[in-house]
């Protein structure tokens, strides 16, 4: 394919998904596919000659369209949003069309530096310590990683070895591999499924804490832990709290587990994955206070900050040791512009990097802090305007509303709350996914698209309580919401925030 096809095909693209997001509301939200269709509709060898970009593209339409999950549509409520945006789309073009691999500075000086920017950018926006970020006079510095599973395995090898290179220092009579084999890691029973897998990775005891009914883990229970390990002979290095909990959203005492983990000399990552974006408002800002006594904190611009997957943004509180374990250099070159030029392949897993900071450039230049700000407030105030039609209705219960994440049940057993997720996700129109809370079985319902607004939320709310309607017989009577909601006050803060 020559530049001049290029320009025929990239252009028809580009109108091919502006159709496809302008069509998304009338779109089962969820495929009708069984496992196995595609292999009956492709054929089995790859065609021996070129064919036309435009069957290419009509093929998209005929066999693949067909089997997608709209995540973008306003009627995906499952998970936690990914981003996505029109700014971070066309990002990602050019990113391709560069084809670049940043595998050190001189590998293209603009892509670490427009990182470190970016970095500084984000930091700021948060505001997060100075110190976390790469102007600061410190060793702090911001890494663009690809997912939060990254960021909290690469900060767990970096506790290990810290923790490791510190006991060998202070002659402990261990080997490294009896100090190794001793280490243990803490989070709580509510944290993402991707932090117990960072400890078999890292090959790391990872201890599950139970959290309170709130779903947070206490300052008390992970000292608890900490001591009674202490008093087996072994050894604590690393604690992943959570800002943002998958299942409900629960925010974690940074101001209660931060002075143990310093006490303890145990490295604090914050994992604030979906949550974190919402600390561009200042109003969020009290759920990180004490962040300045983690050691790494780590939020996803894919899943709240518009850009595309995959970006993950993560700090770091003295760089240093991040590059110390990543570092594989025989000759070890000191790291004379830190600050300016880091090289960044010592501070993930990968040696090639893509250039992801040109489409987080990209996002914040077109919708600018208040944009973001402005995205945010929306999908809260929606996610608090369908918590209050949940909870005014008398069959179900809101168990939770934190964010842009509701959870609910309808009361009585399990198995009715299970019967009423099952029909509704059969009709495939809306996706919800199920989840726990307090050992009850709830399902969680997400502001995810940045299409969804206040008519989605009422047609969603509507199919599940004629549902509900068949589940339950009983008499529909209305009850006071939730405390501090109205629906008036409601209304104003969805318009507000358009
Ligand atoms: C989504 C999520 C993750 C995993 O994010 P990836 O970028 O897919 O690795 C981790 N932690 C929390 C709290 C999450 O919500």
């Amino acid at each position: 394919m020559d530049a001049e096809h290029f320009r025929d095909f990239g252009k028809a693209a580009v109108d091919y998904i502006a159709d496809y997001h302008e069509s998304l509301r009338n779109r089962s939200v969820l495929p009708n596919v069984q496992p196995g269709y595609l292999g009956e509709l492709l054929p089995e060898d790859p065609p021996q000659s070129g064919e036309s970009w435009q069957d290419i593209l009509q093929d998209v339409d005929k066999f693949i369209m067909p089997g997608l999950t709209h995540w973008q549509s306003p009627n995906f409520h499952a998970y936690y949003p990914t981003a996505s945006s029109f700014p971070s789309i066309v990002g990602e073009l050019i990113i391709a069309g560069f084809g670049m691999v940043g595998l050190s500075w001189i590998a293209s000086p603009a892509m670490t530096e427009l990182e470190v920017v970016m970095m500084n950018w984000l930091g700021r926006m948060l505001e997060l310590p100075e110190e976390f970020l790469n102007c600061s006079e410190g060793p702090g510095g911001g890494v663009i990683q690809g997912s939060a599973s990254e960021a909290t395995y690469v900060a767990l090898l970096t506790a290990k070895e810290k923790k490791v290179k510190d006991l060998l220092e202070k002659n402990s009579n261990l080997t490294e591999a009896e100090i190794k084999g001793k280490l243990v890691a803490y989070s709580s029973d509510q944290s993402n499924s991707s932090v117990e897998k960072s400890g078999l990775l890292g090959s790391m005891k990872m201890r599950l804490l139970p959290t309170n009914k709130e779903g947070q883990l206490t300052g008390a229970t992970l000292q608890e832990a900490i001591k009674r390990d202490k008093e087996a002979g072994l050894i604590p290095c690393y604690v992943v709290a959570n800002l943002g909990t998958t299942p409900t959203c629960a925010f974690d005492n940074l101001e209660e587990l931060g002075p143990v983990c310093n006490r303890e000399d145990v490295w604090l990552h914050v994992d604030a994955a979906y949550a974190g974006t919402a600390f561009v408002c200042p109003e969020y800002r009290y759920l990180m206070k004490g962040v300045e006594m983690s050691d790494s904190f780590n939020v996803n611009l894919h899943k709240w900050m518009l850009v595309n997957f995959d970006c993950s943004a993560m700090w770091i509180k003295n760089a240093k040791y991040l590059v110390e374990a990543f570092n594989v250099e025989r000759i070890y070159l000191k790291d004379q512009h830190k600050g300016l030029a880091p090289e960044y392949r010592h501070w993930q897993i990968s040696l090639g990097r893509r250039f992801r900071a040109l489409k987080v450039w990209f996002v914040l230049r077109i919708y600018g802090v208040e944009g973001v700000r402005k995205h945010v407030r929306h999908q809260i105030a929606l996610a608090q305007y369908f918590a209050e039609l949940v909870a005014k209705d008398q069959r179900f219960e809101c168990c939770s509303c934190s964010m842009g994440l509701v959870t609910f049940r309808l009361k009585g057993e399990n198995s009715l709350t299970e019967t009423l997720l099952n029909r509704l996700t059969e009709e495939k129109k809306f996706f919800l996914i199920a989840g726990h809370f307090n050992n009850t079985y709830v399902i969680r319902y997400a502001i995810c698209s940045r299409l969804t607004e206040k008519e989605d939320v009422d047609r969603s709310w509507n199919e599940i309580i004629r549902i509900a309607g068949n589940i339950v017989p009983w008499k529909i009577t209305e009850k006071e919401g939730l405390p501090g909601l109205n629906i008036n006050h409601l209304n104003e803060n969805i318009e507000k925030s358009k």
